[in-house]
């Protein structure tokens, strides 16, 4: 694991002003500011560009009602400084937006990140110059940027999407994404609000907005299975002990799929439990509250149907036990997917929420939503009139913010003609003819099916390590090869396939965007398997990428003898 002093050892770079920065980041999140504070340390001059009028990403711009991080917030934290996370304090079990918010302004300032953060400004291109080995990033300000490096922590859910439904722009009422949430918050008292949408945001959302409004209807159109979170004050005593333990714990997050430890590895079939057995299981995982431990009932949850069925039944069961009008039950009970091939969701009296008078679900897969009207919106069978209407309707995730910035690599080619047939990445670090441009969990690597911050670390460290090792063969650009890449996008499926990922149709697969390519993006093999295997490329000398040194007073590539990685398939 990498740590400050580490950085602080390595010798600066002497570069004047005007030159071209060493590395340019889009996106000062989580992982746009680990990126410049590890990149700063190495002595790399670098500059980073944020849409936004403030640091934080994900948790900068979804600050609708209820919003809260799904992983506990000893684990989703960074890990890169021990006196950080020895000294800054938690609130709660886990971590509310404004409180992650405020933690991740506090890392900002306290490593100086913002003096290189230029807020409010927009990417809209970058562009491979293949004779300089350098990109130029073009700004919506109209500003130009060259960079050896171009680095993409752009984030994977960032591109708010609101359906195309028509006649929304003659809707009377406010109209609000969970993304894009006004920052003086929003008071829905006495309003009558609709909801589009059950995914985690409206799921986290329901609850909140039902207390407050006159009436709530919610629109779904497909049910998902969501799991009590059990959120509570923090424990101080847990907080001292996982405090303690911190330098171990966080190592032996590397050696699990999700990147967490804390969670007993499971070690039977579903199938080989009785019954009886199976339930005082679940129940007790149902109690504890939380994802992971629930899916880490048994050892083939997410590998076989059959087993799977046993807990999907049980939450099914839990729903029909709470909520009250057993036809509202039964279409909140999801049963087109099995458990956990969606993000499985965390609430707070979720199900509850649907036995107050002024709750309606309306069953948006049978009538659906046609089109907003100026009062309301009108599905197939009924037309209902509104002041507010919230979608929670998601993103165009893991490729839309990409998709979003022309991005030219060598040959000319965009980013978004490559990727037209689904993204194609190697490890979900680089894209082959798309040189010294770098990915933050990218498509092809297990960061959103991880606690992203260990991912993000582990990428940024990886990405320093191998700049490292250019800096010390006297190199300056590298490129995925094209046939490395060809296998890790197969095995990428490959290991989809043998799981049940697949049978959803989630933004996992782009199934959320019509007219999006259906092709399954993380990779699921775990953090343990995909950190191995990314240790064991650097080791090789990077297998399966191309160095070379690139003249800028030449003007032309030349590649230098015995630093060319050779490209080797994936594991
Ligand atoms: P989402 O999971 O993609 O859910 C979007 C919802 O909108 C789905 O219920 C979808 O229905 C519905 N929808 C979309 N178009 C619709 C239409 N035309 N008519 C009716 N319904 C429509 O998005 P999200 O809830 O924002 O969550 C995205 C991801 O962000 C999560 O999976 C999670 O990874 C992350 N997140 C995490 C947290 C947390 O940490 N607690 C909180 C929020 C979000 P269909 O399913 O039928 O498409």
């Amino acid at each position: 694991m990498h740590t400050e002093s580490e950085n602080s050892e390595l010798p600066d770079h002497q570069i004047s002003r005007g030159d071209p920065y060493d590395a340019v980041v889009v996106g000062a999140g989580l992982a746009g500011l680990y990126a410049l504070h590890r990149l700063r340390g190495m002595g790399l001059r670098v500059r980073v560009f944020e849409a936004a009028s403030g640091v934080g990403g994900t948790w900068f711009w979804n600050r609708y009602p209820g919003a809260r991080c799904d992983i506990e917030s000893l684990e989703y934290s960074y890990s890169f400084s021990n006196e950080l996370q020895q000294e800054w304090e938690w609130a709660g079990r886990y971590g509310t937006q404004p409180e992650i918010l405020r933690y991740i302004q506090h890392v900002a300032q306290r490593f100086d990140l913002l003096r290189d953060v230029q807020l409010n400004t927009r990417i809209v291109s970058a562009v491979f110059d293949a004779q300089r080995a350098l990109w130029t990033l073009v700004t919506d300000q109209g500003e130009s940027v060259r960079a050896t490096y171009c680095i993409m922590a752009a984030g994977n859910l960032s591109t708010p999407r609101v359906p195309d439904f028509k006649g929304l722009e003659r809707f009377e009422g406010k109209w609000y994404h969970t993304g894009l949430w006004p920052h003086e918050g929003v008071d829905f008292t006495g309003q009558r609000v609709a909801v589009i949408g059950t995914g985690s945001s409206g799921i986290q959302m329901i609850p909140h907005i039902a207390r407050q409004a006159k009436h709530l209807h919610v629109f779904q159109r497909t049910a998902n299975f969501s799991l009590p979170a059990r959120h509570a004050p923090m424990d101080p005593e847990k907080e001292r002990r996982h405090k303690a333990e911190y330098p171990e714990r966080r190592r032996a997050a590397f050696e699990t799929p999700f990147g967490m430890a804390g969670y007993p590895a499971p070690t039977k079939s579903a199938l080989e439990a009785t019954p009886e057995e199976r339930q005082r299981s679940y129940e007790t995982k149902w109690n504890e509250g939380g994802s992971i431990s629930f899916l880490y009932s048994y050892t083939d949850l997410l590998l076989n149907k059959a087993a799977n069925e046993t807990a999907s039944e049980f939450v099914r069961q839990k729903i029909r036990s709470i909520v009250r009008d057993p036809q509202v039950a039964e279409l909140l009970a999801p049963k087109d997917h099995p458990i956990g091939t969606k993000r499985l969701c965390l609430d707070t009296n979720y199900y509850e929420i649907y036995n107050r008078d002024n709750v309606t679900l309306v069953n948006a897969r049978r009538t659906p939503i046609e089109e907003i009207t100026p009062r309301g919106l009108r599905t197939s069978q009924t037309e209902y009139e509104f002041d507010a209407i919230v979608f929670a309707t998601g993103f165009d995730a893991m490729t839309g913010a990409l998709a979003g910035i022309d991005i030219r690599g060598a040959s000319g080619e965009s980013l978004k003609e490559k990727w037209s047939a689904g993204p194609r990445t190697y490890l979900g670090l680089m894209v082959a003819d798309f040189p010294n441009m770098f990915l933050i969990t990218g498509p092809g690597s297990p960061g959103v099916k991880s606690q992203m911050i260990i991912s993000i670390e582990q990428h940024i460290d990886w990405m320093a390590d191998c700049l490292l090792y250019m800096r010390a063969r006297g190199v300056n650009c590298i490129e995925a090869d094209q046939q490395a890449e060809r296998a890790w996008v197969e095995h990428v499926q490959d290991v989809a396939n043998a799981t049940l990922y697949p049978l959803a149709n989630s933004w996992y697969t782009g199934a959320n965007i019509p007219g999006k390519t259906r092709v399954f993006m993380p990779y699921v093999g775990g953090v343990h398997q995909y950190k191995r295997h990314c240790d064991a490329i650097a080791k090789n000398g990077y297998e399966g990428f191309q160095m070379r040194r690139v003249s800028s007073d030449a003007g032309r590539l030349t590649a230098e003898p015995g630093v060319s990685a050779t490209p080797v398939g994936a594991t």
